[in-house]
Parts: C-alpha cells; sequence; structure tokens
C-alpha cells in the first residue's frame, strides 16, 4: 500500500500540470446506465480501488507513472450497482438556461443579454413551467412584451421541454466521445 500510494503520488504530480488527469469519463452504473460524468483522476482512483471497471479507453493516449501505465479511461462502470433515487430536475432560470444551450429561442442567437421569456405571458394566465419558459435575448423579449409569440410575430426555433438527468449530462460536454455514444443514446 505505501508503494502504491508512493506511486500514486508521483502520478499525480507528473500529470496534474497540464490538466490531462481532469479529461472527461462517462461513469454508468453497474446496470451500464449512465451516472454522471467525472475527471480522469477520480475514475483511476475508483478503479484502483477496485470500485469501478474500464469499459472504454482511449487509445490515443495513455497514463504513465513511475511503476505502472494505465489505460486511458473514457467509459467506466461500476462493479456494483447504486441506487439512485429518480431527481426531477429544478426549474431555475440556470436551468433553462443550460437546457436551451444558452441561445435565444427565438432568434438562435447567443451574444446578446438573455432573459427568461414566458411564452404564454403570466399576465395572460402562463404558467411558470419547463414548457411555457424559453431563454430569449433581450431584443426578442422586448419585441414579444406582453403578447404571444405568434401574436408578435416570433417563432420558437426550440420546442422547451423538461430536461432529464440523461439530457443535461449531455449539455455539460462539449463534444461527446465516440466511444460514450452507445451509453447515451441507446437508453
Ligand atoms: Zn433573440
Amino acid at each position: 500500500m505505501k508503494n502504491t500510494q508512493k506511486d500514486g503520488f508521483d502520478f499525480e504530480t507528473k500529470y496534474s500540470h497540464n490538466g490531462i488527469l481532469n479529461s472527461k469519463v462517462l461513469l454508468l452504473n453497474a446496470s451500464y446506465e449512465p451516472l454522471s460524468i467525472c475527471n480522469v483522476k477520480k475514475a483511476v482512483c475508483l478503479i484502483f480501488l477496485g470500485k469501478a471497471e474500464l469499459v472504454a479507453d482511449n487509445s490515443a493516449k495513455s497514463l504513465r507513472s513511475v511503476s505502472s501505465s494505465f489505460q486511458f479511461p473514457s467509459v467506466i462502470r461500476l462493479v456494483h450497482f447504486i441506487k439512485i433515487p429518480y431527481k426531477k430536475i429544478i426549474l431555475t432560470r440556470k436551468n433553462i438556461l443550460k437546457r436551451d444551450h444558452h441561445k435565444c429561442g427565438y432568434c438562435g442567437r447567443s451574444d446578446l443579454p438573455l432573459t427568461i421569456d414566458h411564452i404564454k405571458p403570466s399576465s395572460r394566465g402562463g404558467e411558470d413551467t419547463w414548457e411555457n419558459l424559453v431563454t430569449a435575448c433581450l431584443p426578442c423579449n422586448n419585441k414579444k412584451g406582453d403578447r404571444t409569440p405568434t401574436e408578435a410575430g416570433l417563432n420558437l426555433v426550440i420546442r422547451p421541454y423538461a430536461p432529464s438527468h440523461l439530457m443535461f449530462l449531455k449539455n455539460s460536454v462539449n463534444r461527446l466521445e465516440d466511444s460514450w455514444k452507445p451509453y447515451l443514446f441507446n437508453v
């Protein structure tokens, strides 16, 4: 164990400087259901502790420490199934922006100040729901005012929906690794 710890330390010293240990790894439950995204450092620790196993590696990269070499993890799977209670994504301004990829739901622009728009105005009974709230840039929001999109001559370019845990997982990374796709799209 002593050697292991020393090795782990060297490993970290060698790789932490260039951010390689922060590369993203998809973490699956024992059932292959996607759970979350962690960094390489955590993934290697989980494998090392026998809590997870490697499902897919990134063959273009490898990790070497003083005395061992590791396959660079891309997808890992927990050895023991963990039961995660169904978590509802909370309806917040931040989560609406995240769902809409920080783009205006009417013009698609992301380079303008963004607000949250009630598609059916609240003054006319529009509710605070995932389906009735959308990201809107300031000009579109001002143009729309207290009207429905149709009345204001605006078209929604996205369909607002209640997001799932999986959608948030997909949105939280800029580029999906090819090795992740079978697990993120077949569920
Ligand atoms: Zn807009």
